[in-house]
């Protein structure tokens, strides 16, 4: 099915923390209904659980919002027709919507105590009853009882008198029709002690208010819809269309979390994903074009996008497939933008094999090096950060190859030595003939030598592309290190 009407649709997170894989797929999955229908894409912080506000979670869902180019139309920190866009700054339309429930008799005052409450769940737990939750004690009393009870009460809450017959039903962009037995539905709060209201009562007014017309959640909100849609229909209101999202899963199937790795979306920027390959991934949690194609560029996730095409059964995130996809976006990447984005990771991140940053330019050289061989941008620090050292530390082992002695080591180093330092202009090329010509008149293996070289001029056995890493580390560099390593060969063989 392709919608064709603009969506306004919201992201709804709640400040309590980073942001999970789990909302952000949300958020993206929001994002390409919006921008996929020409409509609008609404961000909403629901912070009515005071007790659950951590600082700063705004900070973090903004920052990782704008890291995957999810741009967003209305609230945190733009203006619309329909703000403020914070929850705790909208308590007059949820005390309006109350008192309109009061009036026709779709809510009431409960002046249960906590202590009548605990009991209440600990003799349901015993008897086993399939109705569990409020038993609607206040839901019949009379003026007289009521009055009295406002006299002698601390505090109370305000519920939703909830029908206790018939069956709520929503047709699921998702998982089609679903039924929701009434009778098994608790009269819910709306409206706390503390004067802020419950998730159930913001919510609807919000999206109400705020003319959303598809509700996209993570399908542990199902069991919220009979009380929503029963909400909707007190106040005379219609409902949008709602899309419950499949649980992002582990490889063992059970929910992803924590023990399994990172759940937070900024850990996995510091760990080098690219925006697009995230975002290319997480929008394959759950949806697919085709059922097959795995790379698909941003503007074609948005032109092809159908709510209609996203699975019921949980979607298994794949770290493996991650690399892969990571390691592909970076292969395709121009070696100048790889460059800047390296830069820009590297002096953010500042990771610990670097004696000094490289500078941009040296960022964008050392770039081509390394496109090949990455899946994160966390994994090229480890391989060229012997371009930017000083001094290199290596052993003797590693510096004399297989099947050869100090004195052989020494004399290969000097003839490369020799070699390379007449070598005009210095690049990959020359150096990659002048050095196989080396090996050939001084009839050793081409491995050995250029074995040699590599750890003299790296300290790694294994380091990007020889001859131009050493094009990089430049003709003076290169000699010196040779230099160098013979030195230490020497004070090797003499102790
Ligand atoms: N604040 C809720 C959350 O953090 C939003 C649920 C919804 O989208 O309705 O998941």
């Amino acid at each position: 099915m392709i919608i064709s009407n603009r969506a306004r649709v919201r992201y709804a997170p709640s400040p309590t923390g980073e942001p999970h894989l789990g909302n952000i797929r949300t958020a993206i999955f929001d994002w390409l209904l919006a921008r996929h229908t020409n409509g609008k894409f609404i961000v909403r912080v629901e912070d009515t659980d005071r007790a659950r506000i951590v600082d700063g979670a705004i900070d973090l869902q903004k920052h990782s919002l704008e890291w995957l180019g999810l741009d967003w139309d209305e609230g945190l920190g733009k203006d619309g027709p329909f703000g403020p866009y914070v929850q705790s700054e909208r308590l007059d339309y949820y005390n309006a919507a109350i008192e309109s429930l009061i009036r026709t008799s779709d809510a009431y005052k409960c002046y249960c105590t906590e202590e009548r409450l605990a009991k209440l769940r600990e003799e349901q737990r015993k008897q086993k009853l399939s109705r569990l939750g409020y038993d609607g004690k206040c839901r019949g009393l009379s003026e007289k009882e009521s009055t009295e009870l406002e006299a002698s009460s601390d505090s109370n809450v305000i519920r939703f008198s909830m029908p206790t017959v018939g069956i709520t039903v929503i047709e699921d962009l998702v998982r089609g029709r679903i039924e929701f037995d009434n009778a098994l539905v608790d009269d819910f709060i709306l409206l706390k002690a503390d004067g802020f209201p419950t998730y159930h009562l913001a919510s609807v007014v919000d999206d109400k208010h705020m003319q959303i017309t598809h509700v996209l959640r993570g399908e542990e909100w199902v069991s919220s819809v009979p009380r929503h849609i029963q909400i909707y229909r007190a106040l005379g209101w219609e409902p949008p269309i709602y899309a419950h999202l499949p649980t992002i899963l582990a490889p063992d199937k059970s929910k992803l979390s924590k023990r399994h790795g990172a759940t937070s979306v900024l850990e996995y920027r510091e760990m080098g994903y690219l925006p697009d390959a995230m975002l290319n991934f997480l929008s394959l949690l759950g949806w697919s074009l085709d059922g097959e194609t795995e790379i698909i560029p941003r503007e074609d996730i948005v032109k092809h996008f159908d709510p209609s095409r996203i699975n019921v059964a949980g979607a298994v995130f794949d770290i493996e497939k991650l690399d892969w996809m990571n390691g592909y976006y970076i292969r395709n990447m121009e070696t100048q933008e790889l460059g800047d984005i390296l830069f820009r990771y590297w002096k953010e991140f500042q990771p610990k094999e670097f004696e000094r940053l490289p500078s941009i330019e040296e960022s964008r050289t050392v770039a081509s090096l390394v496109r090949e061989r990455l899946k994160t941008l966390n994994d090229a620090a480890p391989l060229v950060a012997f371009i930017f050292r000083d001094s290199i530390d290596y052993d003797k082992g590693q510096l004399i190859q297989n099947d050869m002695d100090v004195q052989g080591t020494i004399s290969i180093l000097d003839a490369c030595a020799e070699a390379l330092s007449n070598i005009e202009p210095y690049s990959a090329d020359s150096i990659e003939r002048v050095l196989r010509s080396v090996a050939n008149n001084k009839n050793l293996k081409v491995g050995q030598l250029l074995g040699t070289v590599r750890v003299s001029t790296s300290g790694q056995k294994v380091s990007p592309p020889l001859f131009q890493s050493l094009e990089i580390l430049g003709k003076e560099r290169v000699s010196e290190l040779l230099s160098n390593a013979k030195s230490k060969l020497l004070s090797m063989s003499n102790n």
